[in-house]
């Protein structure tokens, strides 16, 4: 008796009679109905943990708008962001070998094309020529998510390609940097980056052209120790962590417990690191004006 019976054959389990289909009425497809609706990929601040839809996270450029906090930006969209015109993108021509033929839990070449897979980039450093309201610029972004923006023999190339040519067209500079270091991977020829990369930075100066850095949230190792220390003005992102050595490296070497606010851009505005810790919405104006003033534009 618990089974319909149709035509002497046994269909299914007989429903209850409240969802049995009754003729000339549609029922929607659940299925359907799912597909159809458009959900908006959202993004969660890891401060509020408030989930914001990912176009108000883009035209607030990627600024919390609950708490105030900096995510962080991919290189490309930190550069599309900054520039009012794209001009060119330099240093695609440069691509990383493996020359020490290095393996750790993986090989080199296996991190590099995962580290390309995950962010549609070919290396940590992206440089672009373009136009900053009315001023002719040249701006290099390191993305932290390729190998946590390490710098390895590409990054160094791209950097040294982009001073050159910054120099050669007489524009300024500006590089925001996020870094955990040196690319250990390619061992003492990233390190070797670091005065590369100096020498560049020097040129520039001898050239009497400005060389701005924007410290954002982290920077650390080589990266610091070269060229995120060597501008001409320091920005910093807020709450951004910028050092040398990590905070537990140090706490173990002197054996002392380190509070909060060390390392962060605030403590480093406080002892003279940093020259400014400038909010991204006026990050560009920012820019601007100081560029403007050292190449007596204003
Ligand atoms: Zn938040």
């Amino acid at each position: 008796m618990n089974q319909e019976v149709k035509s002497g054959k046994i269909l299914s389990p007989a429903k209850p009679w409240t969802e049995r289909h009754v003729p000339g009425i549609q029922v929607p497809d659940e299925q359907a109905a799912l597909k159809a609706t458009f959900t908006e990929p959202t993004v969660e601040c890891p401060e509020c943990h408030a989930l914001v839809t990912r176009t108000a996270m883009t035209f607030n450029a990627y600024v919390c708008p609950q708490c105030d906090e900096h995510l962080r930006m991919k290189a490309r969209d930190r550069l599309n962001w900054f520039f009012d015109q794209v001009q060119n993108e330099l240093g695609q021509e440069f691509v990383a070998k493996d020359p020490l033929k290095f393996i750790d839990s993986k090989a080199y070449p296996d991190r590099m094309s995962e580290a390309q897979k995950k962010t549609g980039e070919t290396e940590a450093l992206v440089v672009m020529q373009g136009v900053l309201k009315d001023i002719p610029v040249i701006a290099c972004a390191f993305e932290f998510d390729f190998m946590g923006g390490s710098m390895g023999t590409v990054v160094g190339d791209r950097f040294v390609q982009a001073a050159e040519r910054a120099i050669k067209e007489k524009q300024p500079l500006i590089c925001f940097a996020a870094s955990g270091g040196a690319r250990m991977q390619e061992g003492m020829l990233s390190l070797m980056q670091m005065a590369r990369t100096s020498a560049a930075i020097q040129k520039m100066k001898d050239a009497g052209l400005p060389y701005l850095v924007v410290l954002t949230h982290p920077v650390y190792g080589g990266v610091t120790a070269s060229l995120a220390m060597l501008g001409d003005v320091h920005i910093a992102e807020p709450k951004a962590m910028i050092g040398f050595a990590g905070k537990r490296v140090i706490e173990q070497t002197v054996r002392e417990k380190l509070e909060e606010p060390f390392q962060r851009a605030e403590y480093l505005l406080d002892h003279g690191v940093v020259d400014q810790i400038v909010h991204r919405h006026a990050l560009r104006d920012t820019v601007y004006r100081i560029i403007a003033k050292l190449m007596n534009l204003s």
